[in-house]
């Protein structure tokens, strides 16, 4: 804990923050920039939570580095021949502290300029006005805040699945895999969303053979299937089997490795792995608070219920972030955070963004925004839709990587952009031009007459615009 002497007696703060990830460090910079006097609730010695700790920013270093290990591999193809690559893995780690530590520092560093005040701790409501934090650290105290507001932003926790033996270090959650406590020979990964995707990735590229199972007949079950074809296709030809309808029945704990049954049609004979990972969804932590004790209603999944300013039942306290429910992402987290704080602070504001963009940070990337191929069918929205093959680009030939698409959505009507996916290298840095497309009301004519420069991955939103307008030279002629 930090703003001693306040062990002892109870802090006053015109607004409690619980919770220190990605929605609460911005909510309480946020509203201390703009006048409050700010508590702020973290059980984590460093700021930053899940994400920056233990999530987000820890395994987008790895990727990188997964990443390399593949370019180099797929070089040799191209005339260039690396070798195997040795990995010195307590050199890995502290690149990946490195990472980190710069900048939970860094937050902490933002935390003091602006005067706000952190207390380390669990958190949990004992009225609608008071909250208690109880040591982490057995020679701690305990500490009351006495607040005028709160904004709740306690996050979420891994889904553990029944009967699997959790408790055995060999059986993980995206936090233990992020350690790196060692390479596993053979790793079996459960879940194919996004993190069992991105953390299969890592563990590939690291020297891992890979088995992963998912329940749906998809990877990325509901984002739409013509995104997930490439990367269906390169993941494929890398790990040692995908089974998909695939539910993993037992786990069985032995000396030497794991013993896994699966049940479903493609459903293989018992099986050892070193490792599994078990990434099946991650739970509110509305759960774990005492909410009740301030009147903050929990549903049975633990998600806390806003409004449009994030305002829970309880008028003076707000909520944020993974706690409130899906999609949970930090980016979500932040633009919540943002205007929570600002509710609180007397302005007149609202969540009013008209997406919210996801990316999945595998190789190649997948990105989405907007209304999806899926969502149009299922709403009866009339859409025209257009997708650019980056084997006509340039770019996307030269750096090897040909495999994707980028399709945009559109008004049957109007051409105005409703939705958007990219497939390919790099897709999660082009899904954002399209974000403001959409924000902006653009339609397809606006996108194709916005000069993009020439090579670039980014042209291929501007070629799947003409595409749509019936201007591009870059593929075929239009049939007459
Ligand atoms: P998820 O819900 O995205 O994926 C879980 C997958 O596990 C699903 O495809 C589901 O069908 C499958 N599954 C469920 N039970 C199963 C079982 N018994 N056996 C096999 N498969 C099973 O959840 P996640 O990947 O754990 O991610 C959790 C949350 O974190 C999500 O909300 C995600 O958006 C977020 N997240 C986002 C990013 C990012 O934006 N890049 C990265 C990591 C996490």
């Amino acid at each position: 804990m930090t703003g001693e002497p306040t062990r002892a007696e109870a802090v006053r703060a015109e607004l409690l923050v619980l919770g220190a990830g990605p929605g609460g460090y911005t909510a309480a910079f946020r509203a201390a920039d703009l006048g409050k006097q700010v508590v702020l609730v973290e059980r984590y010695p460093t700021l930053g939570g899940v994400c920056l700790n233990v999530g987000c920013i820890p395994s987008k270093a790895l990727l990188h580095l997964s990443a390399l290990v593949a370019e180099a591999k797929a070089a040799a193809a191209h005339g260039i021949e690396f070798g195997e690559p040795r990995i010195d893995i307590a050199k890995l780690r502290s690149f990946k502290a490195d990472v980190v530590g710069n900048l939970t520092s860094g937050l902490a560093g933002l935390a003091k300029r602006r005067k706000v005040q952190v207390l380390r701790g669990n958190g949990r409501f004992e009225g609608p006005n008071r909250l208690v934090v109880e040591p982490v650290e057995s020679d701690e105290g305990t500490v009351t805040v006495e607040f005028e507001h709160a904004i709740i932003a306690a996050g979420s926790r891994s889904v553990e699945l029944a009967d699997f033996p959790h408790d055995d270090e060999r059986v993980m959650d995206s936090t233990d895999a992020l350690e790196l406590s060692e390479i596993p020979e053979r790793l079996l990964v459960v879940g194919g969303g996004i993190i069992g995707l991105e953390m299969a990735s890592v563990f590939h590229g690291l020297g891992s053979k890979v088995t992963l199972v998912e329940l749906l007949d998809q990877l990325l079950p509901g984002v739409d299937p013509d995104l997930v074809k490439p990367l269906r296709k390169i993941v494929d030809g890398r790990y040692e089997r995908i089974l998909l309808g695939t539910k993993v029945s037992a786990v069985k704990a032995r000396k030497r490795a794991l013993r896994v049954t699966f049940e479903g049609p493609d459903a293989l004979a018992a099986d050892d792995f070193d490792r599994v990972l078990v990434a099946v969804g991650r739970r509110a932590n509305g759960d774990r608070i005492d909410a009740e004790a301030a009147g903050v209603a929990v549903d049975d999944r633990g998600v806390v219920s806003v409004d449009a300013q994030q305002r829970t039942n309880v008028p003076h306290i707000f909520a944020v972030g993974d706690i409130v429910g899906e999609p949970m992402l930090a980016h979500k987290a932040t633009h919540e955070a943002k205007v929570a704080a600002e509710v609180i602070a007397g302005r007149k504001v609202a969540f009013d963004a008209r997406t919210i963009p996801s990316v999945a940070y595998t190789d190649p990337e997948v990105a989405w925004m907007g209304l999806s191929e899926s969502d149009a069918k299922q709403q009866g929205v009339e859409i025209r839709k257009v997708s650019f093959p980056w084997a006509a680009s340039g770019r996307a030939l030269g750096n090897g990587r040909s495999e994707g698409h980028t399709k945009l959505i559109l008004a049957a009507a109007d051409g105005r952009l409703l939705g958007a996916g990219v497939v390919g290298p790099h897709a999660g840095e082009l899904i954002s031009e399209l974000v403001v497309a959409l924000e902006l009301g653009a339609d397809a004519e606006d996108i194709a007459l916005s000069i993009h420069p020439h090579p670039t991955l980014s042209e291929t939103v501007a070629m799947a615009a003409e595409l749509a307008q019936g201007t591009i030279t870059d593929l075929m002629p239009p049939r007459r």
